[in-house]
């Protein structure tokens, strides 16, 4: 696929070049034209009128020569004149092609650049989205199978089967609107109106509550009263996929808190927990899509989740003009905050 799209990206490179090339040439060509036309024009201005042709004569007032024979001169000289002026256009015009090739073949590389990357990375973003989906796929194909063939198979263990389904297909349902999210929050501007602080971080606990409750978190807001310009909407969305890593990535019977801060022209919000935590190498990546720390990934204690939640996050809080901070350490939790503008 990706070999399939550099051949395609190289002849588009070449047409390109071939197209900025005809243009250079065309213009290089023409400029030469008229810079011929008009030299000869030039020296033939200065060419005496075959009249006055006698008018040269030297100092004892003889004339030098007939008017033919000066006239045979200046016909050679200015023949001469054109031909050496031809050469030089030719071979300025051929330097042209050489160096002009070169150039415009830069020149396309460079235009098509951001078209490249930005193919690479669809590219990359449909490979690691079809390898997510194919995953869970596959576990409720085997899963499905297995029961299937199990001739003892009793109502209680069918039922088991059913439920786990059911997760699976929830899962999925999630990683595709995290999908959606994704190419949506890419594209779309959003419509920013002044909110308060305390309604984003409200709608977002309430949207976690019950993944707190199912693991006895306590969800402790200590919020201070602020206005931005928001899409409510979406912030909340995006303060919730922080809680709810939070609350994923903490053990039961803890405590995850919210603030909200005035610092100068912004508002923090902040969402720390006392979790598993972030190694420093995971740090800079968190935010990549698909990107998992190894922790979160590892059999004995794996956490569900498709490792695009940060993404979409930072995409919201991109679109607000605002940017997203964290810090954290392995095993010892994680602080996240958003830094955004003050209405
Ligand atoms: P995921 O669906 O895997 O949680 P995210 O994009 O939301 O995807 O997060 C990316 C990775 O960042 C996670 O896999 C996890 O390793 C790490 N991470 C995010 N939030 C926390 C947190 N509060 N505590 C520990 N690790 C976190």
């Amino acid at each position: 696929m990706q070999k399939r799209i550099h051949q395609g990206l190289l002849s588009s490179t070449i047409r390109l070049t071939l197209s900025y090339l005809t243009v250079v040439m065309l213009l290089s060509i023409g400029f030469s034209a008229v810079f011929y036309h008009t030299s000869f024009k030039e020296v033939m201005s200065h060419v005496p009128p075959q009249g006055l042709l006698h008018e040269y004569r030297n100092a004892s007032g003889q004339q030098i020569v007939d008017d033919k024979e000066i006239k045979q001169v200046f016909a050679e000289r200015i023949a001469e004149g054109r031909q050496s002026l031809l050469m030089k256009l030719i071979i300025i015009n051929a330097l042209n092609l050489c160096i002009g090739a070169l150039f415009c073949y830069y020149l396309a590389r460079l235009s098509l650049r951001p078209l490249r990357e930005s193919m690479m990375a669809q590219v990359q973003f449909v490979s690691n989205a079809s390898h997510e989906l194919r995953t869970p796929l596959t576990a409720l194909q085997t899963m499905n199978e297995v029961a299937l063939r199990d001739k003892k198979l009793s109502l209680t263990q069918a039922k088991h089967v059913l439920q786990q389904n059911i997760d699976e297909v929830a899962g999925l349902r999630k990683l595709a609107d995290g999908l959606l999210r994704l190419a949506k929050y890419g594209v779309q501007p959003l419509a920013l109106r002044e909110t308060q602080v305390q309604e984003i971080i409200a709608d977002a606990v309430n949207q976690v509550l019950k993944a707190a409750q199912a693991k006895n978190i306590i969800i402790d807001t200590q919020v201070n009263d602020m206005v931005i310009r928001a899409d409510k909407d979406s912030l909340s969305i995006a303060l919730a996929a922080i809680l709810d890593n939070a609350i994923k990535y903490s053990q039961s019977n803890s405590t995850v808190r919210v603030r909200s801060v005035k610092k100068g022209n912004e508002a923090h919000i902040i969402v720390s927990d006392s979790g598993i935590g972030i190694a420093g190498a995971d740090l800079p990546h968190i935010f990549e899509r698909f990107y998992r720390a190894d922790e979160s990934r590892s059999k004995q204690d794996s956490v569900n989740g498709y490792g695009i939640g940060l993404s979409i996050v930072q995409k919201i809080v991109e679109q607000h003009k605002g940017i997203i901070s964290v810090q954290s350490s392995r095993g010892k939790g994680a602080t996240f905050t958003l830094h955004l503008p003050r209405a």
